[in-house]
Order: structure tokens, then C-alpha cells, then sequence
């Protein structure tokens, strides 16, 4: 299920977005300033962002900025902007936003453009050539790892899991979800498979290595992160 944070000032505005998009299957988290949206952006795995320009403390503007300085490059920005504001609609873009919608809009029509961004976005992250965190480089063409200038030799599945760690970086996999889509079985082999493989790669790639980079869970899986 995708989700989307929406960082909007007016409560109204924002419980009318967040009960349409549930009610289309997404899950929804809202944030009424700038510094809270901040937050929930690092503590879970955001798809997109709706973002509304006029707030109290730091404004949209100076948001859009932010989530783009601190690494979250990938994450597709709506912004909403009022009517005759075209100024802001340009610093919007500048600042890194990829869309804006000018209220008052058509729910229809915020579900239209949020559509079409994660599909982009899908898109890109299928097509992606080298995936990095910290200084961890996976080129998906040459299938080579790269870490801090040292080219690390993976097995098929090694390299695979190690893919699949990387495209869902900061989201903890379960046991189950690992065997699912990287040893593409959805039966129960047993999850002792995945600990191994995890460790495995841990070897390779976070033993001779700071920051260490696939974190153990207790009691729910693995997560990669810096
Ligand atoms: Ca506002």
C-alpha cells in the first residue's frame, strides 16, 4: 500500500485529502507544520508528499528545499498553491517540487496527478541503473557492488537480495516478505534461508565497513538504513 504525507495547515483541507485518499486505498499520514511533517518523513516510508505552500514556520517553499537537501530525491512533491500565486508555483518547481494543483481543486483531479506521479516514480525506480546508500554503489547493469571504493563479488542471490534491500531502503522486511521476492517462493521453506543469506551479505558488505548498513529488527525482520 502506498503512502502519502500531507503537510497542509488548514485541518479541514487536510481531513478532506486524507478521508478521499484511505477511501482509495492509500494510507495517509498528516502533519499540520512543516517541522512535524519533517519528522514523519524520516520515521516512515513516504511515496509522495502533498504540500501546501502557505503554512506557519517554515513554509512550503523552504519544506520542498529541505526534504531535497536531505536526501529524499526520490520522493514525488505535490505541492498546492493558491489561486494567482504563479510566483510561488515557479519557486516550487525551482525548490524540486514535481507538481502543483491550485486550490480550490477537484479531488478527481488530485487523484489523477497523484496517479500519474507514482507511476513516474515506480517507473524510475524500476529502471534505476546504480542504487547507493552511504557509500554503498549497486550497478544493476554490470550487477557489481561497490563499497568505499572496493568492488565487493556477490552471488546471484546475494545480489538480489542485496536489490531488493536497496530499493526499499528504510522499510523493515519481514522474514516472509524476503523469501517471497527474492527467493520468489510463497510457500514456507523455513526463514532460516534468509538468515543466512543475510549474513551472508552482512559480511561483504557492512563487516569491514562504517556505517553498517542492514540493521536487525527484534522480532520483526531486517531493515536497510545509514
Ligand atoms: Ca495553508
Amino acid at each position: 500500500m502506498k503512502l502519502i504525507l500531507i503537510i497542509e495547515d488548514e485541518q479541514h483541507v487536510a481531513a478532506f485529502i486524507s478521508k478521499g485518499l484511505k477511501e482509495e486505498g492509500y494510507d495517509v499520514l498528516v502533519a499540520y507544520d512543516g517541522q512535524t511533517g519533517m519528522a514523519l518523513l524520516v520515521q516512515n516510508q513516504v511515496d509522495l508528499i502533498i504540500l501546501d505552500i502557505i503554512l506557519p514556520g517554515m513554509n512550503g517553499l523552504e519544506i520542498c528545499q529541505k526534504i531535497r537537501s536531505e536526501g529524499h530525491r526520490d520522493i514525488p512533491v505535490l505541492m498546492l498553491t493558491a489561486l494567482g500565486t504563479t510566483d510561488n508555483v515557479v519557486k516550487g518547481l525551482d525548490m524540486g517540487a514535481d507538481d502543483y494543483l491550485t486550490k480550490p481543486f477537484k479531488f478527481k483531479e488530485l487523484l489523477a496527478r497523484i496517479r500519474a506521479l507514482l507511476r513516474r516514480k515506480n517507473l524510475s525506480e524500476v529502471t534505476k541503473e546504480v542504487l547507493s546508500i552511504a557509500d554503498l554503489q549497486l550497478n544493476r547493469n554490470s550487477k557489481t557492488a561497490i563499497r568505499g571504493g572496493n568492488e565487493i563479488q556477490l552471488t546471484a542471490t546475494e545480489y538480489r537480495l542485496l536489490e531488493y534491500f536497496m530499493r526499499n531502503q528504510k522499510r523493515v522486511l519481514s522474514r516472509i516478505d524476503l523469501l517471497e521476492n527474492v527467493w520468489d517462493i510463497n510457500f514456507d521453506l523455513g526463514t532460516n534461508v534468509v538468515d543466512v543469506y543475510v549474513n551472508y551479505l552482512r559480511n561483504k558488505i557492512d563487516k569491514s565497513f562504517e556505517p553498517k548498513l542492514i540493521h536487525t529488527v527484534i522480532g520483526m525482520g531486517y531493515v536497510m538504513k545509514t
